[in-house]
């Protein structure tokens, strides 16, 4: 039974997916980045919704937005504005990079929804006084959630979706180390179908849904991989033809550094404690992104230990076109990759329409270099 089938899917038209959940009677709460607390969504009986954008035309979002915001931003008002998005009761904005606040006051009023939250998370995550404003903050989002939803979010409820959220983190953790085995035992088109279809799909359906894909995949005895092995690193990955471009050349990617990939799963909710205080330890622990600050070098060093766990022989940047944090982190990154001999390479993205063909020839030239 080909298990990826149904990842394949909701990949190819999420939309549709979430219709289809709205229609059976669930209400869809849509949201644009990994900070967003899906737990809670989830516990309020609500299917939490990564709003990437569709990547039409801007029409309407260019009237809204200066010229230099990413694809995302543009792509993701541009769906809301033409009524692409209406099956959404609303959306979440934890406070991360610049444009993800500004497009938030710009969705509050010309949107049109009936629920809107902000999650103003501490952007210094590594001090005592950020646990402390870390759970205030959640608290808030959960009331946010009760009066929009009309539901009260029991403590059973929020560690019902804890542990909910932390099976789908463990398998597709899981996921992770079995292509790291053995790069050859998934494609790396079919890993993104899987991760993108995970950032739609209701999280019980997924979880339930990734366990027999993973008992599948794991006894097949496979050739040893001998090709060259990259990681990716970046903001999110909307552009799934990098992994044909990469295969087509006979290496495979082993590890990434996405917030549609590994820093999504990365880092269970402690089960043991309180459920707030476990998500609260969450999102300041996880992996950081650039928006954020835990450490002036906490990324570069993520990147440089992934890299070698990995045994990787290089590493591509994919840097998502007028993304100002990762473009400010990636001299650093680079810099601390020279220094350890991990070539590496930066190619520049917008949304699904970069030239498949340019990638292809710089990614041909990086093979060669490796
Ligand atoms: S890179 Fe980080 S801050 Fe930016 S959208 Fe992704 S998860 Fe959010
Ligand atoms: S972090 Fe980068 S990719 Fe994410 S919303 Fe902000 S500018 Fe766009």
């Amino acid at each position: 039974m080909d298990h990826f089938q149904l990842f394949r899917r909701i990949n190819a038209d999420p939309r549709g997916y979430a219709i289809r959940r709205k229609q059976e009677g669930a209400k869809v709460i849509g949201h644009f980045c990994s900070y967003t607390p899906q737990e809670l969504i989830t516990a309020a009986g609500a299917l939490p919704y990564r709003i990437l954008g569709s990547g039409s035309d801007s029409v309407n979002a260019d009237g809204y937005l200066q010229a230099y915001c990413c694809s995302l931003v543009r792509g993701g008002l541009e769906d809301a504005l033409a009524g692409r998005l209406d099956f959404l009761e609303g959306a979440v904005f934890p406070h991360t990079c610049d444009s993800i606040q500004r497009l938030s006051d710009i969705w509050r009023m010309n949107a049109g929804f009936a629920f809107h939250a902000d999650i103003i998370m501490p952007v210094k995550l590594n001090t005592e006084s950020a646990a402390d404003y870390m759970r205030a903050v959640l608290a808030r989002f959960k009331a946010d959630l009760e009066k929009g939803l009309q539901v009260t979010i029991t403590e059973t409820m929020l560690a019902d979706a804890i542990r909910t959220c932390n099976r789908v983190r463990q398998s597709l953790s899981r996921l992770y180390a079995i292509r790291r085995q053995n790069p050859l035992a998934i494609g790396g088109g079919d890993l993104h179908a899987v991760f993108k279809a995970a950032l739609v799909m209701d999280r019980a359906e997924l979880a339930d849904a990734l366990e027999p894909l993973i008992a599948d995949l794991a006894p097949a005895v496979r050739p040893p991989f001998t090709g060259k092995r990259l990681v990716l690193s970046g903001g999110l990955c909307s552009m799934p033809d990098i992994y044909q471009v990469v295969e087509a050349s006979g290496a495979r990617v082993v590890w990434d550094d996405f917030c549609t990939g590994a820093r999504y799963f990365e880092g269970p909710v402690d089960e043991n404690c309180a459920p707030l205080e476990g998500l609260a330890q969450k999102y300041l622990q996880r992996v950081v992104c650039p928006a954020k600050h835990a450490g002036i070098y906490s990324r570069g060093q993520y990147l440089l230990d992934k890299a070698r766990e990995n045994r990787a022989d290089g590493v591509i940047f994919l840097y998502l076109k007028f993304c100002d944090p990762h473009a400010f982190d990636y001299p650093y990154m680079k810099a601390m990759l020279d220094k350890e001999g991990i070539p590496s390479l930066m190619f520049e993205i917008e949304d699904q329409l970069s030239s498949q063909g340019q990638l292809r020839t710089r990614c041909e030239a990086f093979m060669e270099m490796l």
